[in-house]
C-alpha cells in the first residue's frame, strides 16, 4: 500500500525513515493497533503491516508507557486500509477507553489529538500555502513568507455539567446514544464565550432550565476529535425540563436510588461527576 501519495505524506513529516526503536500508537481512523495481550506493538511491529504510516508524530519518552518505559513512542496514522498483523487487532479508542490503564489513555488521547491537527493543517488555513513542522514542535509554519502563520494543535472546551436538585440528578440521552443510555448534559463552548455563560445557556437551549451555583470539578481531554470536556456541578433554579427536539430525545431529573441502568462508563468524567454527586450523598456508586 506504499503508494507515491504515503510516501510523499510520510517524507512532509520528516519521518519517511520511520523510527525503529519505541512503542506505537498507531490508528486506523480512531482505531488502535494493540497486542492480543493488551500492549502497544513495538520496535518493526508496524513494517509487518506492509504499508507506510501516512504521518508520525513523536511522543517522547512519556512516563505513562508502562511497561517498557524508557523507550519513545510514536503516534502514527495508518491507511484506513490497513490490515492488523497477526497477533494484533484494531479497536476503537472510546471502546477500550473504560479498560486501558490511566497513563496509556491520556496518551492515547494525545496521539490521536496530534494525528489530526498533523493531518488538517498541511495547508495554511490564513492564505492556503503548504506548512512544515519544524522537528519535533507540536506547530506546523506556513511556508509563505509574507504570511508565516503558525498553527498549534486545536483544543475545543466543552462543558459537561451535573444539574443537582435535591437527591436528584438531571440526566439526558440524545438521538445518537444507544437505547436505554442516558448522560449528563454537554455542548461546546462558543466564540468569546465563558464556560460559565456556555453552561448557563446550554442548559437554558437543551432542557429550558435555569442553574445557579455552578462549581467547577475537573477536567478531561475527549479526542474525538479535540475536546477539552469542563465538568461542573449545578445545582437547579428553576423551570421545567422541556427537551430540544432537535438534539435532546428525553431529559428528565433522576433519583440517586433510580438511576438509569446505562450510565457512562468509569474512565469519563461524566462518570466521574456521578460519582461524586452520589458519593457526596453518602451511596456508593456504581452500587457493589
Ligand atoms: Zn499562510
Amino acid at each position: 500500500m506504499a503508494d507515491g501519495s504515503t510516501e510523499r505524506d510520510a517524507r512532509t513529516n520528516g519521518a519517511l525513515e520511520h523510527p525503529r526503536q519505541g512503542r506505537w500508537l498507531a490508528f486506523r481512523g480512531a482505531e488502535l493497533l494493540l497486542t492480543d495481550t493488551g500492549t502497544l506493538p513495538a520496535g518493526d511491529a508496524l513494517a509487518a503491516l506492509g504499508c507506510l504510516p501516512l504521518r508520525i508524530q513523536s511522543l517522547g519518552i512519556p512516563p505513562e508507557a508502562g511497561a517498557g518505559t524508557g523507550l519513545p513512542c510514536h503516534a502514527a496514522e495508518l491507511p484506513a486500509d490497513a490490515e492488523p498483523p497477526p497477533g494484533t487487532a484494531f479497536t476503537h479508542l472510546k471502546r477500550l477507553n473504560d479498560h486501558l490503564p490511566d497513563g496509556l489513555r491520556r496518551l492515547a488521547a494525545r496521539a490521536l489529538e496530534l494525528i489530526e491537527w498533523d493531518r488538517a493543517h498541511q495547508f495554511c488555513g490564513a492564505c492556503g500555502a503548504p506548512t512544515v513542522q519544524d522537528g519535533d514542535a507540536k506547530v506546523r509554519r506556513c511556508t509563505d513568507p509574507g504570511c508565516g502563520r503558525e498553527h498549534y494543535p486545536r483544543v475545543s472546551p466543552v462543558i459537561i455539567v451535573a444539574v443537582e436538585r435535591g437527591d436528584e440528578i438531571l440526566l439526558g440521552r440524545s438521538y445518537h446514544f444507544a437505547p436505554g443510555f442516558y448522560s449528563t448534559l454537554a455542548g461546546f463552548v462558543d466564540a468569546g464565550e465563558s464556560a460559565e455563560e456556555a453552561l448557563h445557556r446550554e442548559i437554558q437551549e437543551e432542557v429550558a432550565l435555569r442553574v445557579r451555583n455552578l462549581r467547577y470539578f475537573a477536567s478531561q481531554p475527549w479526542p474525538f476529535p479535540h475536546s477539552l470536556m469542563l465538568g461542573f456541578h449545578a445545582d437547579y433554579d428553576g423551570g421545567n425540563v422541556v427537551c430540544a427536539e432537535d438534539e435532546i430525545e428525553h431529559a428528565a431529573f433522576f433519583h440517586i436510588d433510580a438511576l438509569p441502568a446505562s450510565l457512562p462508563g468509569p474512565s469519563t468524567i461524566a462518570h466521574w461527576l456521578l460519582r461524586d454527586f452520589c458519593r457526596r450523598r453518602g451511596r456508593a456508586w456504581p452500587p457493589a
